[in-house]
């Protein structure tokens, strides 16, 4: 594979590089821009478009205007299917491309968006728009004395606000729904990694997907993110991200009676009975806590561990974390890429002194990292922490290739453990006794209770938080094609 492939060299060179308003690239009215970099390097890679308000005013006239007078949310789902599935089909056409620029924007190892994350986009479109398809717009109500039923219609303009870990990935999870479902999307990436997004931009151009149907807004959270979600013209909102950023969207929706989604951080955690395959399970939360340099919200961060096999869990896995290769994303034989900017490697290194300062005993010492010809890369070693359950690194998200293990002695104080955190995303159960693992799996306070393995998302299946992890329905499910589609009830007295 050509690295860097000549489109997307092509992609870089106009810069700065502009937003996406109504099927128009069109620069920021303030003229200003922001730099995004590549983690890797700590390389500047782009100058980008920064918008503020003027420019959320702009894109959301836009999709207004796109959901009332082009035919995206009245055409029959299946002609707005075909389209869609033109632009799947432009994602994988492109997902050298699209893998590269995200590769290179996140840090990650390009095996992992070429495989996973674009692909995934891909599969995501096709998702919803063929359950659009199958889902009935119309649907008689059984009442006496009335003819009644329910129809089902677009609501309008869909603001999204995403995080940087995994930018092209949650665009197709996010917007895939709002799409099939014949809404318009003005998309707020974040200003850590705006250049997948905008790439995509190129592709629903030429899949036909009408103007203004799609527009991206770049630029910083406190500005464009701010102005997005507390613009009066949009009819939902959806944000990933900080719980802390959630609260202020969700205030910002709740002054204008916007409905709101929100998916937020998680305190994964992995129980482990002393019945499983310490090896292999070892094997397969190194390989959860270092998947995109620790930086996933529902990761294994807490390692729940049978006080009988714990010993032997840690030192396995922390043999395994050891022999995992740290380097650049475009270097094949990378195993963890660094993590996405230097504020973020301080807030790692910060919780490991913190953690210590608390108490908290390295199983494998973690720390910045030096990779040789990238010495201004953003790198840090994984981690693994034993301790007290109070400690601040048991509690709080770090969001970086970091595990706390605490040992258990019976199924009711795994349960216990797990449930202490104020997160409610997603956790795992490992045993061989699957009545255990089943039993288990349903008591622990999450929206995502997986089994013998750790990070799951089949298309089909709710993906969502609770408590502080998120609110609204949250993604991935036929529901969510559902959440964005006004449910609106026609009825008429009989005889
Ligand atoms: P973040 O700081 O909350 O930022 C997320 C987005 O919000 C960015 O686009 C950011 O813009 C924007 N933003 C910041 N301040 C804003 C404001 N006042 N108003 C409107 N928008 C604002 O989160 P992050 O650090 O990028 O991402 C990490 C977090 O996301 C973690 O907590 C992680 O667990 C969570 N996450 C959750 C899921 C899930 O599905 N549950 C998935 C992925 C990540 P800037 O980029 O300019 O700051
Ligand atoms: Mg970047």
């Amino acid at each position: 594979m050509q690295y860097p492939h000549p489109e997307v060299t092509k992609f870089l060179a106009s810069q700065p590089l502009k937003m996406f308003i109504n099927g128009e690239w069109t620069a920021a009215v303030s003229g200003d821009t922001f730099e995004t970099r590549d983690p890797g390097d700590g390389k500047v890679i782009a100058k980008v478009a920064a918008g503020d308000k003027r420019d959320v005013d702009r894109a959301v006239a836009a999709a207004r205007d796109a959901f009332r007078k082009s035919d995206w949310a009245t055409m029959p789902a299946n002609d707005r299917a075909v389209i869609i599935h033109r632009l799947a089909d432009l994602v994988d056409k492109h997902t050298e491309i699209l893998a590269q620029i995200e590769s290179m924007d996140v840090g990650k190892p390009l095996a992992q968006p070429m495989n996973g994350d674009v692909p995934n986009v891909a599969q995501t479109l096709r998702y919803y728009a063929d359950l659009s398809v199958h889902t009935r717009r119309r649907e008689p109500i059984a009442v006496s004395g009335f003819d009644a039923r329910t129809v089902r219609s677009p609501y309008g303009v869909c603001g999204f606000v995403f995080p940087w870990n995994f930018p092209i990935l949650l665009v197709g999870w996010g917007i895939s729904p709002a799409l099939a479902a014949g809404n318009t999307v003005v998309i707020k990436p974040a200003e850590d990694t705006p250049l997948s997004t905008l790439y995509f931009c190129k592709l629903a151009e030429e899949a036909g997907i009408p103007k203004g149907v799609i527009n991206v807004v770049t630029g910083l959270g406190e500005t464009a993110g701010a102005a997005l979600s507390q613009h009066p013209g949009i009819n939902r909102m959806s944000f990933t991200g900080s719980p802390e950023v959630g609260r202020l969207i969700a205030e910002s929706c709740g002054r204008n009676l916007v409905p709101v989604k929100l998916e937020l951080g998680g305190k994964g955690a992995a129980v482990l009975f002393d019945d499983i395959d310490i090896d292999a399970t070892a094997k397969a939360l190194a390989g959860a806590i270092t998947l995109n340099s620790g930086q996933v919200c529902c990761t294994a961060t807490r390692w729940i561990v049978h006080e009988r096999i714990l010993d032997k869990l840690a030192n396995r896995a922390a043999e395994v974390l050891s022999g995992i290769q740290i380097g650049h994303g475009s270097d094949a034989t990378t195993g963890m890429g660094p993590v996405v900017s230097e504020k973020q490697r301080q807030r790692v290194l910060g919780y490991l002194e913190k953690g210590e300062r608390e108490g908290a005993r390295s199983l494998l010492r973690g720390g910045a990292a030096n990779v040789k010809g990238h010495e201004e890369g953003y790198y840090v070693k994984p981690a693994l922490l034993t301790g007290s359950p109070d400690n601040v690194c048991a509690r709080e998200e770090i969001f970086g290739p970091v595990a706390y293990v605490m040992p258990f002695r019976d199924e009711a104080e795994a349960i216990e453990l797990v449930n202490r955190s104020s997160y409610g995303l997603a956790n795992s159960v490992w045993s061989q006794n699957l009545d255990r693992a089943n039993r288990v799996a349903e008591r622990l306070v999450a929206g995502n209770s997986w089994i013998n393995a750790h990070n799951l998302f089949p298309h089909g299946v709710a993906y969502a938080g609770c408590n502080l992890s998120g609110m609204g329905g949250g993604v991935l499910g036929p529901d969510t094609l559902m959440d964005y589609l006004r449910p609106q009830s026609i009825v008429r007295p009989l005889g």
